[in-house]
């Protein structure tokens, strides 16, 4: 399968719609435009700071959502409260459990649109895989999500949302006067669910601070990883304005195999995405690029490729992850054998750099790498479409 699509990244952008009421949902607004809401709501402006500290707290340290619940404020603030806000999440529509405890979510925002979220539980973690887009602009030919027609960029509520629902159905959320659990069932977020996370920067930023407030979710910056394709203008902000670790999507060694598998490659090849890397500002010993890499049966899995990869990687302090194809119904691809994909890993082990075979899983509920598509995909729309389905004017 050759993709033909164009690269773009012109997405409908919807902006923050106000639901029902005209209530301002709190999920997702920055401590500053939280600030600023509850000012433009009658917070008395020497008050400001003091009642964001407390509802920030509510929101995202308890995972309150019910402002009546809110028992250090007066009632007449909680009713002003209640009055101009909502503590909204995307809706779950379902949920399903694999044989090896991997959870997946289907979602729905607003629109109608869908987008999963999967949960992946291990010993010595549990890693939340999120989305950042309803489906993807990029097609690459290998990934189920790249075959969506559809697409939107998640606002930073819909991407925070994620996580407090995950935390919700988990039951993670703190209980007040009961000891502290050191252990967090949510200790890691990856970013490589649907979408491209750098085609939709600005809110996945924000709700990535979010999440990472010390006052709330307090998940540290180094167990947050996003995942790109090779947005090249986009990778430094990564670190400079998020602070979270960095993946790759690099998937081959050459240009020639790497425009078939990513096209985003034809735009910033191989030689440019790796000067990006190379002056990536957050890079260092501790905190390495993860080069993905998905293993091909006869695409990229030789051993020259991973000679060539090494070649590459010189002077990036870098792992390299080896992801095993998970195949979707009329993939146009076949997994690497276990033999390939362990020589390939040795070469690369060998020369001095971390290999990890990613263990598939979800696969029986289709949640695993690249699987993702929500199932009630509708047929394409214009923007023009899917805005008057989300009820907004559209000039
Ligand atoms: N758009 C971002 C993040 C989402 S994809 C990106 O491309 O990096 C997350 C990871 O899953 C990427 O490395 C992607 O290449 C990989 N992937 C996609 N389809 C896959 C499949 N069918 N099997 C295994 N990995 C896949
Ligand atoms: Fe988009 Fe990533 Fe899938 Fe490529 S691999 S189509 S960039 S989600």
């Amino acid at each position: 399968m050759t993709p033909t699509a164009p690269i773009t990244q012109d997405v409908l952008t919807l902006p923050r719609k106000l639901p029902e009421g005209g209530l301002t949902n709190i999920v997702g607004l920055t401590r500053d435009q939280l600030r600023a809401a509850l000012i433009a709501a009658g917070t008395p402006e020497k008050q400001a700071k003091m009642r964001l500290g407390q509802v920030w707290q509510w929101v995202y340290h308890w995972g309150v959502r019910d402002f009546a619940a809110m028992t250090n404020l007066a009632k007449d603030y909680r009713a002003l409260l209640a009055e101009h806000f909502t503590i909204e999440l995307p809706e779950v529509v379902s949920k399903q459990v694999s044989t090896d405890g991997t959870r997946k979510y289907l979602v729905r925002i607003a629109g109608g649109h869908e987008v999963e979220v999967v949960y992946i539980p291990e010993t010595d973690r549990g890693t939340l895989c999120i989305s950042s887009q309803v489906g993807c602009t990029l097609t690459c030919s290998f990934c189920h999500t790249g075959t969506q027609k559809l697409v939107r960029n998640l606002t930073a509520g819909e991407i925070v949302g994620q996580v407090m629902l995950a935390r919700d159905d988990l039951g993670e959320w703190p209980v007040q006067g009961a000891p502290r659990d050191e252990g967090r069932l949510i200790s890691n977020i990856v970013l490589m669910g649907m979408g491209e996370p750098l085609y939709n920067f600005d809110n996945v930023r924000d709700a990535m601070k979010v999440v990472m407030d010390n006052e709330g979710i307090a998940l540290g910056r180094r167990r947050i990883t996003l995942s790109t394709s090779g947005v090249v203008p986009e990778i430094a902000r990564t670190a400079t304005e998020i602070g979270c670790l960095l993946a790759v999507s690099f998937h081959a060694t050459t240009d020639e195999v790497r425009d078939q598998l990513v096209p985003i490659n034809k735009r910033w090849n191989i030689a440019t995405l790796l000067d990006a890397l190379r002056d990536y500002p957050g890079l260092s010993n501790s905190e390495r690029i993860t080069f993905e890499y998905v293993m091909l049966d006869g695409v990229n899995d030789t051993k020259e490729d991973a000679y060539r990869l090494v070649e590459l990687l010189r002077g990036i302090p870098a792992k390299v992850n080896l992801i095993p194809f998970n195949e979707w119904p009329g993939a146009p691809y076949k997994r690497s054998s276990g033999n390939r994909i362990h020589a390939f890993a040795d070469i690369i082990y060998n020369a001095g750099y971390a290999s990890p075979i990613r263990t598939p899983r979800g696969e029986d509920i289709m949640a695993a790498c690249g699987q993702l598509k929500s199932a009630t995909e509708r047929e394409r729309k214009s923007a023009r479409a899917i805005a008057a389905d989300a009820g907004l004017a559209h000039g």
